[in-house]
């Protein structure tokens, strides 16, 4: 398959040679286990089923999950094995199957999940650089998106992740979810069952691209729309090195942030806390549940 999935448009046939994903046809994954450090309507007190899967097609300087995502780490399973991890974290009791950074799978992913009939939601856990033709491919597939809307101008998505057309693609991807989805609905007990969260990470010295993206949120969306402003940014790997994201967000810049999104109105905010921007938010890349 010569593949043109996402919007960096490789041309290459993954079996012989890899794009800027870094991965070939088969699934790889790094890790399989319940995660507790999801918005509060995702983890419950039974954890979110997070599934990682390794390679990435945007390849952010600033990556927390760089050793999956740059390096490609992670154990290559078919889509039986990939089953297998499914069943193993439904049995563990999580309260739903969390698919993240899935974008380079969509084709393959598409054709297991129509298999494999979820008896919880699905959700699709991703960096918002996708083609909104490949996220149709999941219409009835995925209950729940979680998109980052990462940048809103076109530098600092070519500063820190390589794409500048990044918010062109975000932001019609984003529309396509919301219409398959709609907003969030919860169980009994607090539990997503269906919807969008768009979630955004302020960036140090940034807070200006958190202002536009909410902006074109509250523009373009119901302004019931779930919205997730994380603040746990921490620098790791080349961003240690490039000034204003070599270092951690201030509590002066969140609060600023804040302030500015519930002046616009919305309904449906998360916030973290200052406890946030630490590295236990970070999962061990270690096969966990993938080595079955
Ligand atoms: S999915 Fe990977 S190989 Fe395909 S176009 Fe995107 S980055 Fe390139």
């Amino acid at each position: 398959m010569v593949c043109n999935i996402c919007p960096r448009n490789c041309g290459v046939q993954r079996n012989i040679k890899h794009g800027v994903c870094s991965v070939g046809e088969s699934f790889r994954v790094a890790r399989a286990a319940p995660h507790h450090w999801e918005e509060p309507c995702l983890s419950g007190d039974k954890g979110s089923g997070t599934v990682f899967f390794s390679g990435c097609n945007l390849g952010c300087v600033f990556c927390q999950n760089r050793d999956i995502s740059h390096g490609a780490f992670g154990k290559d399973v078919t889509p039986d094995e990939l089953k297998r991890i499914f069943d193993k974290l439904l049995e563990s009791g999580v309260h739903n199957l969390n698919l993240v950074t899935p974008t380079h799978f969509v084709p393959m992913l598409a054709r297991v999940l129509a298999e494999y009939n979820s008896p919880v939601p699905v959700i699709y856990n991703s960096s918002g650089y996708e083609k909104a033709e490949t996220v149709k491919m999941l219409e009835g597939l995925v209950d729940i998106y979680l998109p980052d809307i990462k940048y809103f101008d076109s530098a600092p998505a070519l500063k820190y992740s390589g794409a500048a057309d990044y918010f062109e693609y975000a932001s019609e991807a984003v529309l396509e979810m919301h219409r398959q989805v709609g907003e969030v609905e919860l169980d009994e007990n607090g539990i997503a069952k269906k919807g969008l969260i768009i979630r955004h990470m302020v960036l140090p010295g940034n807070i200006s691209q958190a202002v536009k993206v909410f902006e074109w949120v509250k523009d373009n969306l119901p302004i019931e729309t779930y919205i997730s402003v994380m603040r746990q940014y921490t620098p790791f790997g080349k961003a240690k090195d490039m000034p204003p994201v070599n270092r951690k967000l201030s509590a002066r810049e969140y609060s600023i942030v804040k302030a500015k999104i519930l002046a616009m109105g919305f309904e449906n905010c998360n916030f973290q806390s200052g406890e946030a921007a630490t590295e236990s938010f970070i999962p061990n890349f270690n096969l966990e549940g993938v080595d079955l």
